[in-house]
């Protein structure tokens, strides 16, 4: 640690609006932690009823239909307990910022899983492609649909409330939407096969089935990577917040913008005037900046503004 200069010590005002309060979590963190319990009760049932299927009929399909069905309950796990996690440590002061990340984290992992799940369905497809297998086309399509109304009523019931980007809650619903167009794209695939013998249509589904999974899962790992890495969050926002602090002719030297939560927002800011406004003052331009959370803002006077912005990073 280096010693920061008297000097700034007198300058610099730490404000917060929301001074000892750190929950930074969504608007609807209960509302969606709720949900992501139900729907993972749904698919521990319906995991239950494939796997006991699976032994009874000895049906391959149910059985790995129940380890698909696996796989969700364990991402649904992910996110029900990064909600808890988040809402009993929202005030723990071990966390500088909050625990409004940690769903972003958690929506990362599940992400990662998503782009191994449209990795699977591809080499599935492309072995059943290459080397095709009898398929018993009347159960399929039964099995198929049956899943297919148990991943759309999860969609229905992970849909999001509040354009809050809520990127947990978004992880798990975009995995069972995903889910639905493969279980639809199959189910056409099965009806080709069975009506015209196309034998290749249900793995070519497949195919197309698992390039969407993988888009959907590439674009999931960029936005929770970027929340992660604390990238400008808002090119509009932070325009807003310059134009604000520079309202009154002031310079702004240096301003960060990142996120701490769905819905909320931190800035920092260096603010250069030659008669320089205490920090309330740039403290209430930025007041009612809807998703602006946490404000820090530094003031200098004339002598004190330098061109670099080296002003604390001492
Ligand atoms: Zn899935």
């Amino acid at each position: 640690m280096t010693q920061i200069a008297p000097t700034l010590f007198e300058s610099a005002e730490r404000l917060d609006a929301f001074r000892g309060d750190r929950t930074y979590l969504g608007a609807d963190h209960r509302r969606n932690e709720r949900r992501t319990w139900i729907v993972t009760a749904i698919c521990a049932v319906t995991l239950a009823a494939q796997l006991g299927g699976g032994l009874v009929f000895r049906s391959m399909a149910l059985t790995a239909n129940g380890l698909h069905m696996a796989a969700h309950v364990a991402v649904l796990l992910v996110a029900a307990g990064a909600y808890g996690l988040a809402r009993r440590h929202a005030q723990d002061p071990r966390f500088a910022f909050g625990t409004g990340k940690l769903g972003y984290l958690a929506g990362f992992a599940n992400a990662v899983v998503l782009g191994m799940t449209a990795v699977l369905i591809a080499v599935e497809s492309f072995k059943r492609l290459l080397a095709p297998e009898a398929v018993d086309y009347d159960a399929a399509l039964a099995l198929a649909a049956a899943g297919l109304a148990v991943t759309l009523i999860c969609v229905w019931l992970l849909r999001p409330q509040t354009r809050n980007h809520d990127l947990n809650l978004s992880a798990a619903h975009l995995h069972l939407s995903a889910d639905a167009l493969v279980g639809v794209l199959a189910i056409a695939g099965l009806a080709a096969g069975r009506s015209f013998g196309w034998t290749w249509a249900d793995p070519m589904a497949g195919l197309a089935g698992a390039a969407l999974v993988a888009q959907f899962a590439l674009s999931l790992v960029r936005k929770a990577a970027a929340a992660l890495l604390d990238m400008n969050p808002s090119a509009e926002l932070t325009a807003e917040i310059r134009a604000r602090l520079q309202a009154g002719g002031e310079r702004v030297l240096d301003l960060h913008l990142w996120r701490l939560g769905p819905g909320h927002h931190a800035a920092v800011a260096v603010v250069s005037a030659d008669h320089p406004l205490g920090a309330e003052a740039y403290h209430a331009r930025l007041k009612g900046l809807s998703g602006l959370s946490h404000v820090t803002v530094e003031v200098r006077g004339p002598g004190q503004a330098h061109d670099h912005a080296g002003h604390s990073h001492v």
